[in-house]
């Protein structure tokens, strides 16, 4: 019969049985889907995206930010860089005519200026999403591109 821990001779410290509870920490790392990896993903995503220095609209050059072309809450293409677009702040939110105050003259704007990212925010906007996203691999996927970036 097996012996319980408490019947056990030898205490289990020295059979090299960890029982070690795992941490909160380690816990989210397992976890492939917590805000460990997607704050991972999101801060990659973000300096993939404004890989230029310069806004995407007006070029002003300086502090730039990666604007979601579809929002963010579409947690599967959260992390794909067709979905971003370097803008200054201006340009991003906080100008009069900015993508966050007039969404539907910035689309406009895209599919003049760039028709390629218009053509994929057009193939994704309707598209569904099941299951949990992996934004383990999401980071994995954006570290990728970096390397090759170089
Ligand atoms: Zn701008």
């Amino acid at each position: 019969m097996k012996k319980s821990p408490l019947q056990r001779k030898t205490p289990l410290r020295r059979t090299g049985i960890k029982r070690k509870p795992k941490s909160a920490l380690q816990k989210r790392k397992d976890d492939t889907g917590s805000t460990y990896w997607r704050n991972r993903a999101d801060k990659l995503w973000s300096e993939l995206v404004r890989s230029q220095g310069k806004c995407a609209k007006c070029g002003k050059v300086g502090r730039t930010e990666a604007h979601h072309l579809l929002t963010r809450a579409r947690k599967h293409l959260r992390h794909k860089l067709e979905n971003g677009i370097e803008l200054c702040m201006r340009c991003h939110k906080y100008g009069p005519e900015s993508a966050h105050d007039d969404p539907t003259a910035f689309s406009q704007w895209l599919g003049m200026a760039e028709p390629e990212k218009y053509a994929w925010v057009s193939r994704n906007r309707h598209k569904t999403f099941y299951g949990k996203p992996d934004y383990k691999q999401a980071y994995e996927d954006l570290l990728a591109i970096k390397e090759r970036r170089g």
